[in-house]
């Protein structure tokens, strides 16, 4: 495989503040694009960031074969940059793609693509702590015809955005009874485009009554927690570390996996399981419900401060400097910073 590279005359770094990154704004010199077309993957090319034509019936804008990915690099402790656990993200981008009806992906395409890319813009890597390059793999169907059917063409295109941390204030959720983000049988597990979409309603009706997010339930009779907007949710109650189990209608986050690991390795009890939106009400009613917080790429560990149900608030204590969540975030950052030594073998460095 050879991937061209057209690098930019002129990199755009020196105009970009790196002391305020609004999530998503800033993109980074170059982006990585592949095109499949007649059932093979072409080599990939680095381009100059920068727009692309495309043709009003362009498939993916009408039904939707699009998915996506996140994933973030850190500028390691060696003075090299890290990726964290970037082959979960490959895998799961073709389990997204497979559920969509979309060619899967070459392993050695993405993951020699993402490396050379991250390379070529390393610079692009805020090194202050906290900071990181978010990295977003896009891939969506190309045919230029209005047929509801499987597309021949399609583009993989992976850029990059320097980026702060995610969320700031801790986060007022809402448990959603009235709309469903995912059902069995449905798409909820994959990255798929529409699925943000479907959320955007819900969500602006919650951010309209002072809520940051939803915190969705089950789409049969809304009596068990799912995930939040681009998270998973996990629940410390009674000392024990409780997250709804994984099912067709959740994403996976790699994040979740991450700190559920941890914790099991630090000795806690671990619950990967059912929860019900009465054991939650109850928990937080009886004190027993310590902390509360999602799980994701973009956002790492997000604190949650209230949670919204039928039309009552319930307020969690405020962190403590030793908090789970304030343990695990630092050991988390530890680890994608090659500041801990990596023994799960999560961390790839960039050479
Ligand atoms: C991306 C995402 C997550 C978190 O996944 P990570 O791999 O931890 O980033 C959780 N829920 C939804 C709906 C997501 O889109």
């Amino acid at each position: 495989m050879n991937i061209s590279i057209n690098s930019v005359k002129q990199s755009r770094i020196e105009q970009v503040d790196f002391t305020n990154l609004p999530f998503g704004k800033v993109f980074s010199d170059h982006m990585l694009v592949a095109d499949y077309a007649l059932g093979k993957w072409s080599d990939p090319k680095i381009l100059p960031f920068g727009k692309f034509e495309i043709s009003p019936s362009m498939t993916a804008l009408h039904h939707g074969q699009s998915i996506f990915e996140g994933m973030k690099a850190y500028w390691g402790k060696s003075d090299k940059p890290l990726l964290f656990r970037p082959k979960d993200n490959f895998r799961r981008l073709n389990l997204s793609a497979n559920r969509m009806c979309m060619p899967e992906i070459d392993e050695l395409l993405f993951m020699e693509g993402l490396m050379t890319l991250v390379k070529l813009d390393q610079n692009w890597i805020p090194k202050t702590e906290g900071n990181s390059l978010y990295i977003r793999p896009i891939y969506f169907s190309n045919d230029e015809v209005i047929g509801i059917k499987p597309a021949d063409n399609y583009r993989l295109i992976i850029f990059t955005c320097p980026t702060s941390a995610y969320y700031s204030d801790p986060l007022r959720v809402k448990i959603e009874t009235r709309y469903v983000r995912g059902s069995h049988g449905g798409v909820g597990f994959a990255k798929a485009a529409g699925n943000y979409g479907g959320a955007m309603l819900p969500t602006k009706l919650a951010n309209d009554q002072g809520f940051h997010q939803l915190l969705w339930t089950d789409a049969y009779n809304h009596e068990y927690l799912e995930e939040s907007g681009s998270m998973n949710v996990m629940f410390l109650i009674n000392n024990t570390l409780v997250t709804p189990s994984l099912s067709e209608s959740k994403l996976a986050g790699i994040t979740r996996d991450s700190v559920l690991t941890i914790a099991k390795e630090w000795g806690m009890n671990v619950e990967d399981r059912p929860v019900s939106v009465l054991e939650l009400i109850e928990a937080a009613k009886n004190g027993s419900l310590q902390e509360a917080f999602g799980t994701g790429t973009a956002a790492n560990l997000a604190p949650i401060k209230t949670i919204g149900h039928a039309d009552k608030f319930y307020d969690l204590p405020d962190l403590k400097p030793d908090s789970f969540i304030n343990r695990m975030s630092k050991y988390l950052m530890d680890l994608k910073t090659g500041v801990l030594e990596d023994h799960h073998n999560w961390i790839v460095e960039v050479n």
